[in-house]
């Protein structure tokens, strides 16, 4: 079982900062997710959201907040504090105070050098219906999988993207390295902008046929998609399933009894201590999901 920290442990630290990665790391995960952008000088960062959204970031005078990613260089990023502010819908999120946006290559020289064995799951962010973002798709995605090779992780990392033309593109570039298809809700339908070089209509819209035919080695399905059916026709295929973002105890233990090989969430504290749990054999929903109730 894969527990992989949500944009290194957004539930413990704010998100996509280093101190978040370390909070994931000391949890004990088996692998991280982190979120890439390019900067409007070619750089490669690890940030969520195509703005600098005011929740989450200050800046000198206010001035860059609100601003495109792609259109401001890492030198003008660095200038703004992404981890003072902690986010409401996470209550036991601490602030990193004076935390910059970081860039790919540091995030990953952190995990490095506390564990050679981690996974990292990059997702690609891009936005099919941007046209902007749409037009550097392709550097994205090559100075993404250049990134990878230099620092050495490219067997132990899966490009990862809502939008599958990055997926495409990636097994044209790099077939070797290992790409995961992520899905939601009404992504994988006919006429959707999000699904590559597969039309959904010729697979009975089956989410699974497409992840095959797009060449991806996992599937990563919202966990709202997740049902048995699904888990055993991907294993079929010889598909891995990957789901997210799961942080409630009871959808926890559910999603592993299923048979999902990783999981994407929040607190990965309380998912490895699930899974330990439930190597000792203890009863699912025991006590420490118990410990995590009322968070
Ligand atoms: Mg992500």
């Amino acid at each position: 079982m894969d527990i992989e920290g949500h944009r290194g442990a957004r539930g413990l630290v704010v998100e996509n900062t280093l101190p978040s990665m370390a909070a994931a790391l000391d949890a004990g995960v088996t692998g991280i997710e982190i979120d890439v952008r390019m900067t409007a000088d070619g750089q490669l960062v690890v940030w969520h959201d195509p703005v600098l959204l005011p929740e989450k970031c200050r800046a000198p005078r206010g001035g860059l907040v609100g601003a495109r990613v792609d259109e401001l260089t890492l030198d003008q990023l660095r200038t703004v504090d992404v981890g003072s502010q902690t986010l409401p819908e996470f209550a036991t999120q601490r602030a990193a105070p004076g935390a910059q946006i970081a860039t790919l290559a540091e995030v990953i020289a952190l995990g490095e050098h506390r564990s050679s064995q981690l996974w990292w799951t990059i997702e690609v962010k891009l936005d099919p219906t941007d046209e902007r973002q749409v037009a550097r798709r392709e550097r994205l995605v090559e100075a993404t999988l250049a990134a990878v090779h230099e620092v050495g992780v490219e067997r132990r990392c899966f490009l990862h993207s809502f939008d599958w033309a990055v997926l495409d593109l990636a097994r044209e570039l790099a077939p070797d390295v290992l790409r995961s298809a992520l899905t939601q809700a009404r992504h994988f339908s006919t006429g959707s902008p999000w699904t590559g070089s597969v039309d959904p209509a010729e697979h009975g819209e089956d989410v699974i046929a497409g992840v095959a035919a797009i060449g991806a080695s996992v599937v990563s399905p919202d966990f709202a998609l997740v049902d048995a059916d699904l888990v055993r026709r991907a294993h079929d295929l010889d598909i891995s399933v990957l789901t997210w973002t799961v942080n409630e105890p009871d959808d926890l233990v559910r999603m592993m009894e299923l048979g999902v090989d990783g999981i994407v969430t929040d607190y990965p504290d309380l998912a490895v201590e699930l899974v330990a749990a439930r190597s000792r054999g203890d009863a699912p929903g025991n006590a420490p999901g118990d410990a995590f109730q009322g968070r």
